[in-house]
């Protein structure tokens, strides 16, 4: 496989050059190079080099089969439509359109009659006749207007492009089928744009029960390419397309997964005969299509592991051990153990390590962060740790310092704030040797932060940051450092078999023992007064209580008013002197913050009012109470994480929802969620349904997301079923030499190609 891995990175780069100016056939090629001009210039330079090294017979037969035609070429496209496939919906070629898979189905063989319209927007299928069609010279907008009857009624039809054509082909008192939506329109049904169909052509095009509906868009459709104009240019492919569609998958899986045959399956999940055929075709497809995602990502896998050299830890040394014996405060859990003994196996293979640490808010990463920075210290290496906050990476530092106390260790801490003084003396002592663990937040990656020998990166609370950050810290010693990713976000878990395919990952998936469950309330405004003596109660008991006020950009006047009207009323209900309150908001400078937290942590006040920058990490296990303002207006994910910041002591906590009295019906699913479950898995699953998968990673992601049929919301089993497929073939066989993986190879080669062009930084 490994010469595979260098085409990957060869081709990558050919495809690149190419794409950017699209050439995809040897004609097409030949026809740039001859019109060169200035600006094709640099791209000629680099096809004449390719095809001087005799390399472009393998790029020519790579990418000149049948699938690869470019789509202009296909009866009925040409060049502007080829054009406009590409830059609306991505269809370059042959292949892409096959590809393009109905979004549903609907049955052909029903008809409606028109007195038994009921409501707009709903598709139905007529059979009429048009009556009478004539030009209306409306104010400003001239619309084609026929009236269509059937032996029930009549209704209008209308068409605002297109008139000069329509008044053409029209014809009364033909019999059409039509289809299409009605809309409302002076209490009278019409339908705008409907399609219509001789009902002469119809009853030969053999309408099914199942008749495919393509997406399009609205400039393609006024191009005439709509939903029947893929139908019937897919349809038109097939014959000639079927032979080029050869099995990839092996024959053992086919046989044990009875997975329908390749062909039949793309045929069927255009134009399916019947329900069950439908159902084992898109199976079938959505199989290949995860499946293969995983063969590449346990690919590269295996070859970043044997390719890209990591600084090997050989030993676990003094230095862990002792502070194993004499220093940690606790047990650790079964699953800190196990996550440490998979981190252990990386850090001593030689190869560098890419590892994620998923493990729900309050399962104790830190600590698992920092026996792992102790591993490199024990083999002369020195780590970092980054926070997303200051306030965090403060804790961090205080939290590890403590721990170190009496210890060798030298740890310091590195954020925006520094001083230029200080900032002097931790560079010294990084770059002598003598700092041992440098914490800190984005001030990290600056580029002249560097190390003596700096062997791990930790990076905390991943999701606040991107690639390119992960990118940066491996610049910062000869071979990359190892890195370790740790996450409370609770990724649904086909999202991270997808997107994190490729790293190796670790779930701490056990809470610290001892743990009570947290009460979750949702409370309606009308009950503020329950939330005041839950509150009072606990405070009176010497617990602590977070009160968290939403903010957001777009308002923020707003909120921080509302915030402000908050605390005022806190004051009122709890007032001083035997009560002391704490506020932290964004607007205030990073000292003035961190007095206040000091305070709270310090149990010098009892309340904390904050807005949203308290989500991550912060750690007060004395307190009890977490109340949340307009709770309706926080995603699931940050409820649950603002949450997870109590029950951490040794009493039984709350979490109140506070919410206006009306709430939408996903607000409504967001509370009864919180309410019913604090599994972060669950939650995150929910939260997937809720916004789809795109929202959930942002658009950096969202390469990875371009899947064709499979629903990451729905396929979640089917995914498993094919990464466990993935695994099993790549341990057994990672070259895909054996007889019958050979059938992998060609499709496998190409996706490699494709991601060395848009693939992540790993
Ligand atoms: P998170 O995974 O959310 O970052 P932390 O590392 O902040 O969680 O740990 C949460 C709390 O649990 C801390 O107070 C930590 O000291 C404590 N903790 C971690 N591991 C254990 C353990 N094995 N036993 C008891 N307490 C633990
Ligand atoms: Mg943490």
């Amino acid at each position: 496989m490994f010469h595979l891995f260098r085409y990957a990175d060869f081709w990558g780069i050919i495809a690149f050059r190419f794409s950017k100016v699209r050439i995809q056939t040897k004609n097409e090629l030949v026809a740039r190079v001859t019109n060169s001009n200035r600006k094709s210039f640099v791209c000629n330079f680099f096809v004449m080099q390719h095809i001087k090294k005799k390399r472009f017979s393998y790029f020519y037969r790579m990418t000149t089969d049948f699938l690869n035609t470019p789509i202009a070429y296909l009866k009925g496209v040409g060049p502007q439509k080829a054009d406009l496939l590409g830059k609306e919906l991505g269809i370059f070629r042959f292949d892409d359109l096959l590809h393009h898979f109905p979004f549903r189905y609907v049955d052909r063989t029903r008809f409606h009659k028109i007195s038994e319209l009921l409501e707009a927007d709903v598709e139905v299928q007529l059979v009429g006749k048009i009556v009478s069609f004539h030009e209306v010279e409306g104010k400003g907008r001239k619309r084609l207007s026929a009236i269509f009857a059937d032996e029930t009624g009549a209704v209008e039809l209308v068409w605002f492009q297109s008139i000069r054509v329509m008044k053409q082909v029209l014809q009364a008192n033909v019999p059409y089928v039509l289809f299409g939506k009605p809309t409302v329109f002076n209490g009278k049904f019409n339908f705008p744009h409907p399609e219509l169909e001789l009902l002469q052509d119809f009853k030969e095009s053999g309408a099914t029960a199942f008749q495919p509906v393509y997406n399009s868009t609205e400039k393609l459709n006024n191009r005439g390419l709509g939903n029947r104009a893929f139908a019937k240019l897919t349809r038109q492919l097939f014959p000639h397309a079927l032979e080029h569609l050869p099995e990839n998958l092996p024959a053992g899986l086919m046989e044990t997964l009875k997975l329908m045959g390749r062909k039949e399956a793309f045929l069927n999940a255009h134009f399916p005969k019947d329900a069950a055929t439908l159902e084992r075709a898109k199976f079938r497809i959505k199989f290949e299509e995860s499946f293969y995602m995983q063969l590449v990502m346990q690919g590269a896998k295996v070859y970043h592991k044997k390719a890209v050299r990591g600084y090997p830890f050989k030993k676990v040394g003094p230095v862990f051990n002792a502070f194993y014996q004499n220093n940690l405060p606790f047990d650790l859990t079964e699953a800190q153990k196990r996550v440490l003994r998979e981190i252990r196996k990386d850090l001593g293979s030689g190869a560098q390590m890419n590892r994620l640490i998923q493990g729900d808010v309050g399962s104790g990463k830190t600590i698992v962060a920092l026996l792992t920075m102790l591993m490199a210290v024990d083999n002369g290496f020195q780590s970092c740790l980054m926070a997303p906050t200051e306030i965090l990476a403060q804790q961090h530092y205080e939290g590890i310092a403590a721990l170190l106390e009496g210890t060798e260790i030298k740890v310091g801490l590195l954020t925006g704030s520094t001083k230029v003084a200080q900032r002097r003396a931790l560079e010294a002592a990084r770059l002598s040797g003598e700092l041992h663990i440098l914490i800190g937040t984005h001030a990290l990656l600056e580029p002249n932060v560097t190390f003596q020998n700096l062997g791990l990166a930790i990076i905390d609370e991943q999701h606040r940051f991107g690639v390119k950050q992960r990118a940066a810290l491996l610049e910062k010693n000869t071979l990359p450092p190892h890195v370790m990713v740790m996450t409370a976000t609770p990724i649904p878990r086909t999202l991270a078999m997808t997107v994190y395919g490729d790293l190796d990952v670790s779930v701490i998936d056990e809470l610290p023992p001892g743990r009570k469950p947290i009460k979750t309330l949702h409370l309606f405004e009308s009950n503020r007064l329950k939330m005041f003596g839950l509150l009072k109660r606990e405070v009176d008991a010497g617990r602590q209580a977070y009160i968290v006020y939403p903010l957001i950009n777009e308002s923020e006047k707003m909120d921080f008013r509302d915030l402000m009207e908050g605390y005022t009323n806190i004051s009122r209900a709890f007032p001083p002197p035997r009560y002391q309150l704490s506020i932290v908001h964004g607007q205030m400078k990073p000292d003035e913050k961190d007095f206040e937290m000091k305070r709270f942590v310090q149990k010098q006040t009892q309340i904390m009012v904050a807005t949203t920058v308290i989500e991550v990490g912060v750690n007060v296990p004395n307190a009890s109470v977490m109340v949340i303002e307009s709770a309706e207006r926080f995603g699931l994910s940050q409820l649950h994480q603002l949450r997870g910041r109590v029950g951490r002591g040794a009493d039984a906590s709350y979490c109140i929802l506070m919410t206006g009295n009306k709430l939408s019906s996903e607000g409504k699913t967001r509370m009864e969620t919180m309410v019913r479950t604090q599994d972060g898995f669950e939650i995150a699953d929910v939260d997937m349904r809720l916004r789809g998968p795109g929202d959930i990673l942002g658009t950096r992601q969202s390469g990875v997301m371009e899947f064709k049929m499979i629903d990451l919301v729905r396929d979640g089993q089917l995914i498993g079923l094919a990464r466990e497929w993935a695994i099993h073939i790549i341990d057994k066989d990672p070259k895909l030499e054996a007889p019958e993986h050979l059938v992998l190879r060609p499709l496998f080669a190409k996706m490699l190609r494709e991601r060395a062009v848009f693939g992540r930084v790993g």
